[in-house]
């Protein structure tokens, strides 16, 4: 059987950073040197082709035009490819990683997102056995087709689905977390694999690349203090299209009548507003106490078990693909790429 052929796209990050002696800042560097670093690759049974940003980034200057830029190479890689890897700062790997799921429709291949905490030069590096166990998961075939055929994050022995993923240790090796969905497969003396949690795409469906990304939405954490003058502010903000509330608990929120007549004026404006909670495990319920009966009343959409960095991209999305407003709620509330239950 033809090995697979894996194409890593670099865009920066820790893994290919190193150390300016003057200063002690972690600076990216070039490509080429990280792939010398790594000669172990050169044994996996796959064939390797890599590309990089021009100029790799640190993930914490990501934007949606980058990640329209790693959308299109793999839209003009997809057919001569069969998974790819893309190397990406843990930071925001999880919002990167959850927009391309989005934009990425009736993907049939790995797109396996990937990076470390300790620069690969490093003498104690996480990075190798991210990456050398990132392609390995992007090459599992079965009958000639790829195992994986979602955008997932491979970080410390496990591949999560991408977009349920949450950065959680800025410390630990373990940096992600996939608190409402199990992980995909696993590393250890073998590669586990999950086959019930796997993303089963159509297959009938070609890939479509979705690029166009509304960027008109704001995330609101809600504290005991937050006030309305600051609420009221944020909700005005020119051009604003939609919201992502972040609850406490089930989703709940105060019952203080400001709060509850401001959202729904706000709806009224015809502004979505996305309930998700501030806890990184469970899920919204709105109507299971009385401090989210109203949300519910008045038209606030459930997030249900997302991510905020699953509920924001998905967002832009949905927002870019100008849904008629009566639909808006039931596609958010709709799993898409298997971002919420
Ligand atoms: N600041 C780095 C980045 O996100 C951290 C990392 O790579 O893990 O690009």
């Amino acid at each position: 059987m033809a090995k697979p052929n894996i194409l890593l796209i670099y865009t920066g990050g820790t893994i290919g950073m190193i150390k300016d002696f003057k200063t002690g800042v972690l600076k990216a560097f070039d490509f080429k040197n990280l792939l010398d670093k790594i000669p172990e690759l050169q044994l996996l049974d796959c064939h390797i082709k890599t590309v990089s940003f021009e100029k790799p980034i640190d993930s914490s200057n990501m934007n949606p035009e980058y990640w329209v830029q790693i959308a299109e190479i793999i839209e003009t890689n997809y057919n001569k490819f069969d998974g790819f890897v893309v190397l990406h700062g843990s930071d925001t790997m999880s919002y990167t990683a959850s927009a391309l799921s989005f934009m990425l429709e009736n993907l049939a291949k790995p797109v396996v997102f990937t990076g470390s905490q300790l620069p690969i030069g490093d003498l104690r590096t996480d990075a190798k056995e991210n990456l050398i166990t990132a392609v390995q998961m992007a090459s599992l075939q079965e009958n000639g087709s790829p195992v994986v055929k979602e955008v997932c994050l491979y970080f410390e022995y496990k591949l999560y689905r991408a977009n349920r993923t949450t950065k959680i240790n800025a410390e630990n090796f373990k940096a992600f977390a996939s608190l409402n969905y199990p992980e995909l497969a696993e590393s250890g003396v073998h590669l586990k694999v999950n086959h019930d949690y796997l993303w089963k795409p159509d297959l009938k469906h070609t890939l479509i690349v979705h690029k166009n990304l509304d960027t008109n939405i704001a995330i609101v954490k809600l504290f005991p203090g937050l006030s309305e003058t600051f609420l009221r502010t944020v909700l005005a903000t020119p051009s604003l299209k939609a919201v992502v509330l972040e609850t406490y608990g089930s989703g709940n929120c105060t019952t203080e009548a400001w709060f509850i007549n401001l959202l729904q004026e706000t709806i009224k404006q015809e502004l979505h507003i996305i309930n998700v909670t501030q806890c990184v495990g469970g899920s919204v319920m709105m109507g299971q106490y009385e401090t989210s009966n109203q949300l519910k009343a008045i038209g606030v959409i459930s997030g249900k078990d997302i991510t905020t960095e699953a509920a924001l991209s998905k967002l832009m999305y949905l927002l870019g693909q100008n849904i008629p407003k009566q639909e808006f709620k039931k596609v958010f509330e709709t799993s898409l790429r298997g971002e919420l239950f």
